[in-house]
Parts: C-alpha cells; structure tokens; sequence
C-alpha cells in the first residue's frame, strides 16, 4: 500500500493489497477501530489501488492516483452528513444521497467506483487528532473538504443515528447485487453501530488504534511451539485461552482471529522458501477467514474457537 499504513499495519495492508491483485476483494467493505484518520486513509488507499493505471506503486503519478490524492476523482466520493450532499439534511447521510450513489452506478464507467460512508465534522482537533492527522497527510491524501478557518474536516465511524435503517435498507440490494466495479466502504468505530444486515454481507476488518500494540500474539503463542504439528490433546485448552483472553480483556473475537492470522503471516514470511509449508500456511490462513465468517454469522465465539482448534490439530 504506502509506508505508513504498511508499517503500521502490515497484515491488513498486505491482505487488503493482495485481495485487490487477485480481484477477491467483496464489494462491501467495513473498517472498524477507534483511529479516524488512519481508517479514512486506508479508505482512499483502496480506491487508489483499485484504479491505479500502472502497478499502484506508492508514488505513482498516473491520472487516477493523482486525482484521488487530491480527493477529486470523479469516481471516488465520500459521503457523510456533509459531504456530497444531495438535500439540505445536516445531521444524517440521506435516503436522497443514496438514491444519488444509486443512480450513478446505472451508468457504465471505466473507473472502479468507491464510496467511502463515514459520519464527518468540522471540528478544532483535539492534540491527539491533530497527531493523526499529521499522520494521514504524511499518507500524501486530501480531506474531501479544506480547512475551515482553524477548524478540520475530521472523519469519523457512521452509526445507526447518521445512516438511518431506512437509507442504508435502501443499499441492500446493490450490496447483493453488486454492478462490477463497485466498491462501498463503511467506516465505523464498532460493528454493532452498522445495520446487521449490511454487516453480514460485507468483510470487516479491524483498524487497530495505533496507541495500543497491534496484535499481541503471547497469549497463544505457546500452541504453535511445534508447528505445523498442533497436540490434539491441547486442542481445547487453546479454545479455552482464546475465549478467556477475549472476555477478559473485553475485546472483539474477530481481533482475536486476526491475531491469529497475523502470527500466520509472520510464520509465512520467515518459511518463505518452504513452500509445502507455505501451501499448510496459506490454507489455515484460508481457515482463519472462515472463522472470522462463523463469527458473523453469530455462531458463539466458544464454538468457532474449537472449530479452529480442532482443524489445526487434524
Ligand atoms: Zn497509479
């Protein structure tokens, strides 16, 4: 993707990169975590990747990649209460502008479509905002909107209050159906806040805050000690030490597997040269995403743990 969001967060730029190369990306898409900016960026470095005439190379300076940089490409558009409005509503993204999102996807385009759904403000950013902020310009992207007086337009998670059940009913179908060449991207702080349904037909992906660790792979470390070989009599007790880490540190079972897929990687990258045991990694990797689907299909956490153990100790 680009330094920063590489650097920061090398799984996820890396899984989202590869999944745009081989055209695997779904058509709907949620970020989730508390960092704004840093979602946003990871936003627009999609769309950029997604129409990149040349090989999306961090400084490529084709016509597509400068125009989303510049958060003008006509085919990229943010839409927030603010932000590409169609009506005179201030506090919610309209039925209207979906409508408008749905009217321009009946033409045809040479453009990948992106539509990034977020919730936005004019605000004088608080020390740590400004921090990210500072970080999304290094990014090298545009705000949609400039700098208001000493106010900054600020990115942030949609929630059920600004997308009302009946503008995001009214996306369904072109989530289901997608047109080719359409991308939506909804950035939230948590998944709960986004219409269920819409959850259950996208892929989500945690956006770690980056004031904490990104992934802490201690807790199940151990498992793997001798891998690919996993003790089936451990199986469980794995299971068991995934659940209690996610109850006691109260966090998201989905980050839990993507600590997991994130050792994987890590395994990945250093037996780069093995590729019989690149084959076993791909494929639990494979197995990890399907996890992460039980999951939102609220299959109990305890029972996709134990799913997962038992198939690393087959
Ligand atoms: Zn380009």
């Amino acid at each position: 993707m680009n330094k920063v969001l590489d650097k920061k967060y090398p799984y996820l730029s890396n899984f989202l990169k590869t999944a745009i190369e081989q055209n695997r990306l779904f058509h709907s898409i949620i970020l989730y975590g508390s960092n704004n900016y840093i979602k946003y960026a990871m936003a627009m470095e999609m769309a950029r990747l997604l129409n990149c005439l040349e090989d999306g190379r961090e400084d490529c300076s084709c016509q597509n990649c400068r125009w989303i940089r510049e958060n003008k490409h006509p085919a990229v558009m943010t839409i927030s209460k603010i932000d590409n409005k169609t009506d005179s509503s201030k506090t919610v993204i309209s039925e209207d502008q979906v409508n408008m999102v749905l009217d321009t996807l009946v033409n045809s385009s040479d453009y990948h479509r992106v539509f990034i759904f977020c919730d936005a403000e004019f605000k004088t950013l608080s020390c740590s905002e400004m921090q990210e902020y500072n970080e999304f310009i290094s990014v090298g992207f545009n705000m949609p909107q400039e700098k208001d007086e000493d106010k900054y337009w600020l990115p942030k998670g949609i929630n059920t209050g600004c997308f009302s059940t009946v503008a995001a009913n009214a996306m369904l179908k072109s989530i289901e159906e997608p047109s080719d060449k359409v991308t939506f991207i909804f950035l939230t702080n948590n998944k709960d806040d986004i219409l269920q349904t819409i959850v259950s037909r996208s892929q989500a992906f945690y956006v770690a805050d980056s004031k904490t660790s990104l992934y802490n792979v201690a807790f199940f470390e151990k498992y793997f000690e001798q891998y690919p070989d996993f003790n089936k009599d451990y199986a469980l007790d794995f299971a068991q030490t995934l659940y209690n880490y996610q109850t006691e540190n109260d966090i998201e079972p989905s980050y839990i597997i993507d600590c997991i897929q994130y050792y994987l990687a890590q395994l990945l990258k250093a037996n780069i040269n093995n590729s019989l045991l690149v084959r076993k990694i791909y494929n639990d990797i494979e197995k990890t995403e399907k996890s992460k689907k039980m999951l939102n299909a609220y299959i109990k956490e305890q029972t996709v743990y134990e799913n997962l153990a038992f198939y690393f100790s087959k």
